[in-house]
């Protein structure tokens, strides 16, 4: 045997010596299995999420948040997802439902073609961003499943890198009540407070008496002049505040865009960007974006949007809608990619189905659980 083939030989042996001696856990092959249907089976449920406490809006209150429950089973196995549809973001249960039912996920028998049924439900209609993240959700839940690991631990991700989730503040004009709400917030290491509305600077001063955490301020497009939009990031960084979410109307990018280049807070896009081809056009404007999976149709979208965002040099901060733990759980997955969290809508409701992520002394920590790391309680 000359030299080559004596290492070609060698090789080989070694190679079936590993082959040999190395056993891989039975993840569970994905396709058909004797007895079992090997197909993705979708089902779904309206479910009305009951609100801790009124939300009060300009002209309403509201103290439920629609939302519809899904599942996706294969070979035994069930995926958990929902879709949390605020009205504002214009799907509600009825659209959500129609496009559900238009989806045939039997024509699918293998759930890690995850690109392709998003392709998938992307042909059957455009929008519908929460029922899609739905489904994303509860197909994320099923492979982690198959796989036995939770999704941070497939992407990589450290859970010791998870940042702290702020709290929200509202205004009061009762000063004990306001004084109540500060004390609420006091095992949380952030703040957060919606800007934008009247009572701004009492809001912060008021907290500055009795808190000096860090606050992220949400103007949820609340300014309409970018020189006082600019005195008032003065101000605020003067007051420890951390960012300014949103702060001027999403269609004024040029005056944001100014804005940005003067304030000495980073400038957030909140209500300006939905899906992945829209951080790009944000780097220009915004230092930094919040992704929420039901802006932009889950998991799959969220974790390219945060890589990209990196990528770019911007910051990344996580934030939902009135959840149950279900959704809060998948987005806290991808928490230790996140500068900032806002993962606080499962506290806000009183009928939460699921057990999931937890906050401890204000961190977020991530369940030891495969999947999105929830069980049904
Ligand atoms: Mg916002």
């Amino acid at each position: 045997m000359d030299r080559r083939n004596f290492l070609k030989a060698g090789a080989l042996g070694a190679a079936m010596t590993i082959a040999s001696t190395v056993s891989f856990p039975a993840y569970g092959k994905p396709g058909r299995r004797k007895g079992k249907s090997g197909k993705l089976k979708l089902s779904f449920e309206p479910y009305e999420l009951k609100l801790r406490h009124a939300f009060n809006l300009a002209k309403s209150q509201r103290t439920t948040t629609p939302d519809v429950q899904v599942k996706i089973e294969y070979d035994g196995i069930t995926g958990y997802g929902e879709a949390s549809m605020p009205p504002y973001l214009g799907e509600s249960v009825a659209s959500a439902v129609a496009f559900l039912s238009r989806l045939d996920l039997g024509k699918f028998n293998d759930p890690f073609m995850i690109e392709e049924i998003h392709d998938y439900m992307d042909s059957v209609a455009p929008d519908n961003r929460a029922a899609k993240a739905s489904v994303d959700i509860a197909l994320h839940d099923l492979l982690g499943k198959i796989m036995g690991q939770p999704w941070y631990k497939i992407w990589g991700l450290d859970p010791r890198k998870t940042p702290d989730t702020s709290f929200t503040v509202s205004y009061d004009a009762d000063p004990d009540e306001l004084d109540a709400k500060i004390d609420e917030a006091s095992p949380y290491k952030v703040i957060k407070i919606k800007m934008g509305l009247d009572h701004d600077k009492e809001l912060v001063e008021a907290i500055r008496r009795k808190s000096d955490a860090p606050i992220c301020v949400d103007v949820n497009q609340g300014w309409t002049d970018k020189e006082q939009a600019l005195e008032m990031c003065h101000w605020l960084n003067e007051q420890g505040c951390l960012f300014v979410e949103q702060p001027l109307p999403k269609e004024m990018y040029d005056e944001t865009a100014w804005l940005r280049e003067r304030s000495p807070l980073p400038v957030i896009a909140d209500e300006f960007l939905q899906r992945l081809p829209d951080v790009r056009r944000a780097a220009q404007a915004y230092d930094g974006i919040n992704i929420k999976l039901m802006k932009c149709t889950g998991m799959h979208e969220a974790y390219k949007m945060a890589v990209l965002a990196h990528a770019l040099g911007m910051k990344v901060m996580l934030g939902c809608m009135t959840e149950t733990s279900c959704g809060i759980s998948a987005a806290a997955q991808l928490s230790p990619l996140a500068d900032w969290a806002d993962l606080d809508g499962n506290l806000l409701i009183a009928n939460d189905r699921f057990d999931g992520v937890k906050i401890v002394e204000g961190k977020i920590a991530l369940p030891d659980r495969p999947g999105i790391g929830v069980k049904l309680l």
